[in-house]
């Protein structure tokens, strides 16, 4: 019966689609704070969205044809069943079944270079997420270690893995998204920054999903956190290009044509992301950022430094200095915040490192190298001691040493260690 209606359906579309915009797919995105719907429209399209009781349902009127197989897959996906298609005279009505409550927004964005014409639903969990007044103390999200409250005493990292979902950033010439890449170093960094006792990281997006701009410097701020890192891997127009950077805040402008163009491409993020219409204050806040906080750049470049050097242990620094550009990501800010270019996904080389896992390795290696010692350095009041270490697979006493800030010998005689052999498993004391 069902495959009938199909047909029917179906039949019904190839009739009416030349007379009007067709859904050409359906993609959903699932993240802690929101379900995101998202439909590629073959061109501009009228939509009506409301909610039912009873049992919960959000409907949308769509002045577009939905293919019934664009829509017949998506099953359990966060809050949605299910989602079905009918007919309403010269629209489309989808109805989205759910399994509990939402906070629904419905919005049109327009093309830009990645998407054509889309319709974004976003399913926003009650109470919380993107739309919600920000108040800044309360936590929207009791299942990650996002919004947890900070222990006194406690140092937080922020770790803000660059795009996600539907923005995948820049894409190497192999197919990498730059979007997977600083996700799993942001992973890493993030369980570097928890070994070490007085350090606590939060990842401000721990899956693949989309995070405006601006709720990511909210969330960071919601967690009380003394730093924020974000985390990229851009392309550039000329493929030679390699190597690391690290940027922070400016208001006068790029320090180079390559800052400007990086700030540019990241900057878009939102627009590709999909952010809503309704979020357009986005400007007035940038022009507000407070002249305070001059000192907070400050503490920017000497953080930013400290990074540049780790990195450069590693490989190719572009340029060899921190550059300055306007970033969205890093307005609005009132901790010292940086964001890294890990390299160039853009040059082959460089693609094929940042795809390997030891890698990967590395640079969280180096990077949690850096804020240990820019913490210890600012912040002599906290008592940065990793005095234990759990050793796992794939560990090196080196790559353990290195990340505590100890020398391999001193790691050696504080555990009676002979060789150069450990046992995942073991526990090592750090001096
Ligand atoms: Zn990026």
């Amino acid at each position: 019966m069902r495959r009938l209606a199909g047909l029917v359906c179906g039949l019904f579309m190839v009739v009416t689609a030349q007379a009007g915009v067709v859904v050409e797919e359906v993609r959903t995105w699932n993240g802690p704070d929101h379900t995101r719907v998202v439909f590629d429209l073959s061109g501009p399209a009228e939509h009506h969205m409301f909610t039912l009781d009873n049992p919960q349902r959000v409907v949308v009127d769509l002045g577009a044809d939905v293919p019934a197989d664009a829509v017949d897959a998506i099953r359990d996906e966060g809050p949605i069943a299910r989602i079905r298609t009918g007919e309403r005279g010269d629209r489309t009505r989808v109805v989205l079944d759910l399994a509990r409550a939402v906070d629904p927004e419905a919005f049109t964005i327009r093309p830009n270079q990645t998407y054509g014409h889309r319709l974004v639903v976003d399913l926003n969990k009650p109470g919380g997420g993107a739309a919600a007044p920000a108040n800044d103390s309360q936590s929207t999200d009791e299942r990650g270690p996002v919004m947890t409250a900070p222990d006194d005493g406690e140092f937080v990292v922020a770790i803000d893995a660059g795009h996600g979902g539907e923005d995948p950033g820049a894409i190497g010439a192999s197919g990498t998204h730059e979007k997977d890449i600083v996700l799993a170093v942001a992973k890493k960094l993030a369980r570097r920054v928890n070994d070490i006792n007085g350090l606590r990281a939060v990842l401000i997006r721990d899956g693949d999903y989309y995070i405006g701009l601006r709720e990511r410097t909210r969330k960071a701020r919601a967690a009380e956190a003394d730093l924020f890192v974000s985390l990229h891997a851009d392309a550039f127009t000329d493929r030679r290009v390699k190597g690391s950077s690290v940027f922070v805040l400016s208001r006068n402008g790029a320090s180079s044509e390559m800052a400007r163009m990086v700030a540019r491409r990241e900057n878009q993020a939102d627009r590709i992301g999909g952010v809503s219409l309704q979020d357009k204050d986005e400007e007035l806040a940038s022009v507000l950022v407070d002249l305070s906080r001059a000192h907070t750049v400050e503490e920017s470049v000497g953080l930013a430094q400290v990074l540049l050097r780790e990195l450069d242990a590693l490989g190719d620094v572009h340029g060899g200095r921190v550059e300055k550009a306007g970033f969205a990501v890093l307005k609005s800010l009132d901790m010292p915040s940086v964001l890294v270019e890990l390299a160039f996904i853009s040059n082959p080389d460089e693609e094929r490192r940042l795809r390997s896992r030891d890698y990967q390795r590395q640079l969280a290696d180096g990077l949690v190298h850096g804020i240990r010692e820019y913490v210890a350095a600012t912040r002599p009041d906290l008592a940065l001691e990793a005095d234990q270490y759990t050793v796992r697979n794939g560990d090196t006493l080196s790559q353990i040493a290195h990340r505590h800030a100890v020398s391999v010998s001193e790691l050696r005689r504080a555990n009676d260690l002979g060789g150069d052999v450990i046992m995942a498993g073991r526990t090592l004391r750090i001096p």
